[in-house]
């Protein structure tokens, strides 16, 4: 169910722009506007949930059944040595945009620039 001035749910149904790096029937990814290394990804569902508190199993599960495949296309695309996932729930823990999504981080060593 989309959200009502949800950036992230503008930018599933396409009001918004993005740079798509995969999509499904449940799930979207597609580049972080700030990339904080090469290839920096996003992972959402398309059912509009805030973070993880508030995301049901079987919307988690759909999401999470598509990170192998994405984390190994851009680890094709983009070659980094390692990646990170991260997720940020409630402003406390830096969480700015309240659509739950996954921070795929491809590292490429020291001087990538993610600590
Ligand atoms: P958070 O801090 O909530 O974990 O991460 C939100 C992320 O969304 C940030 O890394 C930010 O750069 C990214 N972001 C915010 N607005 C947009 C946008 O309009 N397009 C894209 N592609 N990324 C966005
Ligand atoms: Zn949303």
């Amino acid at each position: 169910m989309e959200h009502k001035d949800c950036i992230f749910c503008k930018i599933i149904n396409g009001e918004l722009p993005s740079a798509k790096v995969f999509e499904d029937e449940h799930v979207y990814a597609f580049l972080d506007i700030s990339q904080v290394t090469k290839g920096h990804t996003l992972v959402i569902p398309k059912t509009h949930t805030k973070n993880i508190y508030e995301t049901p199993e079987d919307v988690a599960k759909e999401l999470f059944a598509k990170v192998p495949l994405i984390a190994n296309a851009i680890k094709k695309t983009y070659q980094p040595l390692g990646m990170n996932l991260v997720n940020n729930n409630e402003p406390i823990a830096d969480q700015t945009v309240f659509h739950l999504h996954l921070h795929l981080i491809p590292r490429y060593g020291d001087e990538d620039g993610f600590k």
